[in-house]
């Protein structure tokens, strides 16, 4: 039996109008489909089954089965740009359904490439979606603050980020842009540590900065984090890498939030992280994560991450927070704060992948990514291509609002 692909609808507008939901139509065909987003795809199903829960079942072309189709989560167009052979079924960005089957699909799970992951697909599965919450009222304080937020100074923090020839975590270049950054969080007012890691045969490092809440007693704290390096995959460390977007752009939000929040009156304390070796496989989260101990673990509240913020790749302004049981409350600060303070669109994920939110997470902590959404995935990253000339400055400035917004109701006030 052939897959399908049926079509939820495009969300805002039609999520408010319809009054049956995309969960209800989707009860009706049974655990035989597999969503991202709008695009459903189905197998076993009669024609019938879909037109009854008000679906039309477009079939591809030549109907691969369910067995030889693998999800991809893919960081820009990597796995597409290494395997322009195989078939995209359905193409969502980040996010592939692609066909796959025996002995190739045994030969790419073995490159165990960092860049993505593939992976059989799970019947019932939701792999991601568009939310519409109804927007809040504002709060004076976080009102404030998203206020302040600045295109001139992140412009600033990015366009300095983006003149480095390369952030490659094993280069000198990297060590300047990491004492660039301590400095600039020292001038803000954080007390600020470089704490040495290792990646790989060499050593890089974080850079991680403090501002005390002022709560009395005990507090928590949140932490806001972005990794500092950048790659140029085809060349080695000392290849042009701009690393615009990736993640220049999620470095400089971590430095504007801490401009913006510096001195907070918020009851926790704030922790902004620079992470190295993110790169390389996630030398840098791993290890702080791991350097953290139980009685630290269980003080942390919300963990921001912010990589790649800042390239539109979606008609509208889209977010996709990427999370996992453990922070669904975060994801839906974080979505409450875009439908008050923004104008994003919002989507969520409970499959995280490939960034600093994952090690936080598989030790059980609250931590969501926030990346620019991908209908159409970003091929400039990892490259020299991956410049200023590609900044979306209005996507970014969203979504710092918006994690601004979120980041000052988790540090609470006193
Ligand atoms: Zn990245």
């Amino acid at each position: 039996m052939g897959v399908g692909v049926v079509r939820l609808g495009l969300p805002r507008e039609a999520a408010a109008a319809r009054a049956v939901s995309a969960d209800e139509r989707l009860e009706a065909l049974g655990s035989q489909w597999v969503r991202l987003d709008e695009a459903v795809l189905v197998w076993g199903q009669s024609d019938e089954t879909a037109r009854s829960a008000g679906l039309r079942v477009e079939a591809p072309s030549e109907e691969p089965a369910i067995e030889d189709l693998r999800l991809v989560t893919q960081v820009g167009r990597v796995f597409e740009r290494k395997h322009p052979e195989v078939r995209v079924v359905l193409d969502k960005g980040r996010h592939l359904v692609v066909q796959l089957g025996g002995e190739q699909a045994r030969r790419i799970d073995r490159e165990n490439d960092v860049c993505y992951r593939v992976r059989p697909l799970v019947a019932g599965e939701t792999v991601f979606c568009t939310v519409v919450p109804p927007p809040g009222t504002p709060e004076p304080r976080e009102k404030a603050l998203v206020g302040a937020v600045s295109r001139g100074t992140f412009e600033g923090y990015l366009t300095r980020l983006a003149a480095f020839p390369t952030r490659h975590s094993l280069s000198a270049d990297f060590e300047t842009a990491a004492a660039w950054a301590h400095a600039e969080l020292e001038r803000l007012g954080f007390t600020v540590e470089a704490v040495p890691i290792s990646v790989e045969s060499g050593t890089s490092m974080n850079v991680i900065a403090e501002g005390a809440g002022q709560g009395p007693g005990a507090r928590g704290v949140v932490i806001v984090c972005a990794h500092l390096d950048s790659v140029n995959v085809d060349g080695g460390p000392s290849a042009p890498a701009p690393g615009a977007d990736d993640n220049g752009s999620g470095a400089a939000a971590v430095l504007e939030m801490g401009r913006v929040l510096s001195g907070h009156s918020g009851a926790h304390d704030l922790r902004l992280i620079l992470f190295g070796g993110e790169e390389q496989g996630l030398f840098g989260s791993r290890q702080y994560v791991e350097g953290l101990p139980t009685g630290e673990r269980s003080r942390v509240r919300a963990v921001i991450n912010m990589d790649m913020v800042a390239t539109l790749n979606t008609p509208e302004a889209t977010v996709l927070l990427e999370g996992a049981a453990v922070s669904q409350g975060l994801i839906d600060e974080l979505a409450a704060a875009a439908a008050t303070y923004t104008r994003l669109l919002v989507q969520t994920s409970l499959d995280p992948f490939n960034s600093d939110h994952e090690p936080f997470i598989d030790a059980g902590m609250p931590a969501v990514l926030t990346i620019e959404g991908a209908d159409r995935g970003n091929g400039n990253v990892h490259s020299a291509e991956d410049t200023l000339d590609h900044i979306d400055y209005d996507l970014a400035l969203e979504i710092v609002r918006m994690n601004v917004a979120a980041c000052a109701a988790a540090l609470g006030s006193v």
